[in-house]
């Protein structure tokens, strides 16, 4: 091996966590040699704007990078773009590549989020079915869209609605279908989710819950339609499945890593094999916000802080990950801001009238703050991001109140 191929940092994944790591690592005055290893073909970009400015051609690509080409070259990250990594070797600190070359590392950092979920049925590979996860995936779709009138969304979560917005917007025929019986079930408590389901229905789109997926129907080797659990067939030239992520980890855990849903690691990001860490959505990580239960995050909070949390640990400042979840997400004109982990509630408090648009909703554990999630409601998730990190014991009737800002809770 050549000393080119070797390099005291390798990155694996240049999405949110793998470019962070490298920018924190840098901050943190870190001299050695850095090189990130990623699959795309493309400099690190915000993933967010895939399925809002970007799917809607609001945002060019350019004003989408993490950092313009230049800061690389200037921090001294080598980029080895259009990369896979296969496999690990963690006794010889070395990687394969799918092109059959290797790569030495002193320490790994393994940022490879994930690939989305496919459906497992008939016609899950058509032209027309698409993920959306990378600019590749959302490219694809553009290109198709001129020919398309209808579209079919499976699955009512984050991405899938908010691609549902944009399609709208765009003036498509738009049906989503959600298994659950609300969407946003598995991150939001029910007044979010009978909130979104009512601002997509008035904007014209088919929305359904509880309804299942057969199959995708075929004509000339592309989508035409889904197939419903009842028989019944829904005309869609496009199909959009968003229906989670598979964390993409089969090289580490191959190499023996403690894993499965996700990489374990600690509570400094190690992974159970010396020399490798692990973060963003591919890492499962005992989390304080969730009452210590081992959880993947799927954020670009999550993969920024546990870049950070790497970035301190090799350079010898090591701090326990405690970061404050939050996230956020757009749709039509509602901006919406979580902050803290709603999973696990025992009870959802109305802040506001969902009718004006403008509403909180506070989740509380045993009478604790655990979450807020503000639909155009700035002030109470700035506010309320210190409810959540005291745990604050409030009463609800008191939460309920718009007019009293939540920072006085506070103060009590
Ligand atoms: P990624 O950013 O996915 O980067 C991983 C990179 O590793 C990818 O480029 C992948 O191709 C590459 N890779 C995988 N395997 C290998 C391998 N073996 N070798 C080399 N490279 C590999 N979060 C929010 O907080 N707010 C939002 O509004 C929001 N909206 C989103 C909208 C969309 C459409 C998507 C897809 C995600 C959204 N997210 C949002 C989630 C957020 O983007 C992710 O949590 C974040 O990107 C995770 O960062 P990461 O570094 O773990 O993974």
């Amino acid at each position: 091996m050549t000393a080119a191929e070797r390099y005291d940092i390798v990155i694996v994944g240049a999405g949110h966590g793998g470019a962070q790591a490298a920018i924190a690592l840098r901050q943190r005055r870190f001299d050695g040699s850095i090189a990130i290893v990623g699959d795309e073909p493309e400099l690190p970009y915000e993933r967010p704007p895939l399925s809002k400015e970007y799917l809607a051609r609001d945002k060019p690509f350019e004003r989408i990078l993490i950092r313009p080409p230049a800061f690389w070259e200037e921090r001294r990250v080598t980029m080895l773009l259009g990369r896979r990594v296969v496999a690990v070797d963690p006794g010889a600190r070395s990687l394969t590549l799918a092109d059959g070359s290797a790569i030495g590392y002193g320490t790994l950092v393994w940022a490879t989020g994930g690939s989305p979920r496919r459906l497992t049925c008939t016609g899950h590979d058509l032209r027309g079915v698409h993920g959306v996860r990378t600019r590749a995936d959302v490219d694809r779709m553009i290109a198709e869209l001129d020919g398309v009138d209808r579209v079919a969304v499976i699955g009512g979560g984050y991405i899938g609605l908010e691609a549902a917005a944009v399609l709208t917007k765009l003036g498509k025929a738009v049906t989503v279908l959600e298994a659950q019986d609300r969407v946003l079930a598995r991150v939001a408590g029910e007044p979010l989710s009978r909130f979104y389901e009512r601002e997509h229905r008035v904007r014209g789109v088919d929305l359904r819950v509880g309804v299942t997926v057969e199959c995708i129907e075929e004509s000339r080797g592309a989508a035409c339609g889904v197939r419903l659990g009842d028989g019944s067939v829904l005309p869609a030239q496009m199909v959009i499945v968003g229906i989670g992520i598979v964390p993409a980890v089969e090289p580490l855990l191959a190499a023996g890593a403690d894993g499965g849903n996700g990489v374990r690691v600690d509570a400094h990001c190690r992974t159970s094999l010396l020399g490798i860490f692990a973060i963003g959505d591919c890492a499962a990580h005992a989390n304080a916000f969730a009452d210590g239960a081992v959880i993947r995050l799927e954020s670009v909070q999550n993969a920024n802080d546990q870049a950070t949390t790497v970035a301190k640990a090799i350079t010898g400042d090591a701090e326990a990950y405690a970061a404050v979840p939050w996230f956020w997400s757009n749709q039509y004109d509602l901006k919406l801001q979580t902050v803290g982990l709603s999973t696990g509630h025992d009870q959802a408090v109305l802040r506001g009238d969902p009718a004006t648009r403008s509403f909180t909703v506070v989740y509380l554990k045993q009478g604790r703050v655990v979450a807020l999630d503000c639909v155009n409601a700035t002030k109470d998730y700035v506010q309320g991001r210190a409810l959540v990190l005291a745990r604050a014991a409030i009463d609800p009737a008191a939460l309920a109140d718009a007019e009293t800002p939540l920072k006085t809770f506070l103060a009590a």
